[in-house]
């Protein structure tokens, strides 16, 4: 059974709808993540994993080509970096969005692979709910990782030891694309001033404030972690775990109601 999108004809998106299937579109960014991991990183975990959890459920869900492109203008002093506005990727995927509520669907779910995407794509898919019949939600692979594995299988310091090309980005890598990893380059580079309360930086627990500077002023390396720490074992226990919880959020996603609106003026 088909599941991408693009390969579709226009009778069989038609009948995609009527089947009440989740639009999925990943998003991820081009930009460095230090000497060892590829500019790709972000496209490909978040393209991935949503390939791998979509095939197996190709009756709930459509997968949609992936975005590439997007904010991480703080990169751009590395070498490779393809920067775009934040309104521009506000933009551009809300209009990915109101396309799909325009043919039928009624869920569209952004699978992000890049921290920095998190606030855009926020207010895109909070515009796709305004503006359409749909409903759009969005969730940051990472947050997809249940606690106690994560816990469980990191070695890396805290805070610090996974931010980015990070003991776990590394690691999915090494199971996805051990092609694409070159661990002979990969250098632990946590380099930021600690011990801080308030400035740092780790996707295991998020710092209580929003704060985002140069990358330069806080990585000699590009990388923001521990990245000699990361093995393909740890990768293949954290992309199946996070592929099993988004096929249950898709369901979730699928079967969730959308009330009527109530005009209280
Ligand atoms: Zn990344």
């Amino acid at each position: 059974m088909k599941y991408r999108y693009e390969e579709f004809t226009w009778p069989e998106i038609r009948a995609a709808v009527a089947g009440n299937r989740v639009a999925v579109l990943p998003v991820g960014t081009v930009e460095q993540h230090g000497p060892h991991l590829p500019l790709v990183t972000d496209v490909l975990t978040a393209t991935e994993m949503s390939r791998l959890a979509v095939e197996q459920m190709p009756e709930e869900a459509v997968l949609l080509p992936s975005v590439y492109y997007s904010f991480n203008e703080h990169h751009m002093d590395f070498p490779g970096t393809i920067a775009v506005e934040g309104e521009t990727i506000v933009r551009y995927v809300t209009d990915i969005g109101v396309s799909l509520a325009r043919h039928g669907f009624r869920k569209v779910l952004l699978v992000n692979g890049h921290g920095s995407n998190v606030p855009f794509l926020d207010i895109a898919a909070r515009n796709i709910t305004n503006r359409t019949e749909a409903v759009c939600a969005m969730v940051p692979w990472w947050n997809l990782i249940p606690r106690e594995l994560l816990a469980s299988l990191r070695e890396s310091e805290f805070p610090g030891g996974m931010a980015h090309g990070c003991e776990l980005e590394t690691s999915v890598l090494l199971h996805l694309r051990p092609d694409l990893v070159q661990m002979d380059l990969a250098e632990k580079d946590i380099s930021f001033k600690r011990p801080s309360e308030f400035f740092f930086w780790d996707l295991q627990v998020g710092s209580p404030v929003f704060f985002q500077e140069w990358f330069s002023r806080y990585s000699r390396t590009g990388t923001v972690g521990d990245p000699t720490l990361a093995t393909a074992e740890k990768g293949r226990l954290f992309v199946e775990a996070v592929v099993e919880r988004m096929k249950a959020l898709i369901r979730e996603f699928r079967a969730k109601e959308i009330a009527p609106r109530v005009d209280h003026h």
